[in-house]
């Protein structure tokens, strides 16, 4: 399957299939033929867990860089290490870069394509489900140590291929990780398939069931990113539930819940508000709820850190602006907005998750 994505600064297309990297680079020669050498930039795990499964695939000969595993990838050191490494492998501007791996991997070798030599193509290959997200819209970035996220720039792949094959050693909690993306998609975008999500567990879908969900996810990214590149109208929308799951993310400290389980307590909170903004119900809320908590999303997260905490961080936000506090809200399933909320109002609304989770 393929799904094209028009932004206006390139297009380009996502590739899904199973065990079909030989067959998907084949498709992509106009890229490949041009590359004066190609550098895959992954990460230990993914290497360990898939990188005998990529080398028998890939079609090409390539040189490897094996990173720092997960988010201990996306900072300054290891940038300057894949510099480092492109440039002692005489890599020039006709190179180009693999990110082989989930979102960590593809949001540093993102960066690190945007910035060497002013530019290099790269073609990301994800391996986590998250990454049907990531890999797709063109943010790359790093982060700096005092912000996540921070240092980095908008820069579109050459090509997105996804074999969900590579999904098959992916630990639970990234599993629960990656689902929150797809349900946030469906919650953005389309009720009937929200329905189809919560009919069943998130552990143990088939191939095809998995191709089906993730390639509905990105077409809902790429419909958003061809219409807002960079984040000036509707791409605010894919933010959902991030304000509140970026506090929770920080608070506990990067790396110990992932990024999708805080987000879905993110989820969680933005349908708590959208009952006063739009017109969620409270029973929704509750559906939604318990079919996370029947999952393992760790809720007990919540009670771990006061309110105030969590307010300093969201007000640290990117997408805070001058402050104030912007939430992307639901008038209902598949129409969301954006809405100031004042901190009073936050508070109000943090103590009702509180009390829903007693
Ligand atoms: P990740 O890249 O950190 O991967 C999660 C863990 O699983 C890591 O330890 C990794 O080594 C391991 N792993 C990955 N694939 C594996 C596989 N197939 N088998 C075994 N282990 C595997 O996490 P992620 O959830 O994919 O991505 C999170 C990152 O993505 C964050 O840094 C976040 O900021 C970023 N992100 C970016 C965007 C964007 O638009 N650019 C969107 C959402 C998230
Ligand atoms: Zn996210």
């Amino acid at each position: 399957m393929k799904i094209p994505v028009h932004t206006a600064s390139h297009q380009y297309d996502v590739l899904f299939g199973y065990s079909f990297l030989r067959e998907a680079f084949a498709s992509l020669t106009a890229i490949t033929d041009r590359a004066d050498r190609i550098i895959v930039l992954t990460d230990e795990h993914v290497w360990a867990a898939q990188g005998e499964n990529f080398t028998q695939a890939f079609p090409f000969a390539f040189d490897v860089l094996v990173l720092p595993g997960g988010e201990a990838c996306k900072n300054f050191e290891q940038y300057t290490a894949c510099q480092t490494y492109l440039l002692e492998q005489g890599a020039t501007r006709k190179s180009l870069i693999i990110a082989f791996g989930g979102g960590a991997v593809g949001d540093l070798s993102g960066f690190v394509a945007a910035t060497f030599m002013r530019g290099i193509p790269f073609i990301q290959v994800p391996t986590t489900i998250l990454a049907h997200d990531s890999a797709v819209g063109g943010k790359t970035a790093i982060n700096h140590p005092l912000g996540k996220n921070m240092i980095g720039a908008f820069y579109q792949p050459q090509a997105v291929v996804y074999d969900i094959a590579f999904l098959e050693t992916l630990p639970e909690q990234e599993i629960r990780s990656g689902m929150t993306e797809v349900i946030k998609h469906a919650l953005i975008s389309n009720a009937a398939w929200l329905e189809e999500l919560f009919a069943r567990p998130i552990y143990g879908y088939t191939a095809e069931q998995l191709e089906y969900h993730l390639s509905k996810g990105t077409q809902v990214k790429a419909d958003i990113v061809a219409e807002d590149e960079t984040e000036q109208s509707v791409r605010k929308y894919l933010n959902l539930g991030h304000t509140y799951g970026h506090a929770i993310e920080a608070a506990s400290g990067y790396g110990k819940l992932s990024h999708g389980e805080s987000v879905m307590i993110g989820l969680i909170y933005c349908l708590l508000l959208s009952e006063r903004y739009g017109n969620i119900t409270r029973d929704f809320t509750v559906r939604v709820l318990r079919y996370a908590l029947s999952q393992q999303y760790p809720f007990e997260a919540v009670a771990k850190f006061d309110f105030d905490i969590l307010l300093s961080y969201m007000q640290k936000d990117k997408k805070a602006e001058y402050g104030i506090l912007q939430f992307v809200l639901l008038e209902e399933v598949g129409k969301p907005f954006v809405q100031k909320v004042d901190a009073n109002t936050c508070r109000e609304v943090d103590a009702e998750l509180r009390q829903l989770l007693t």
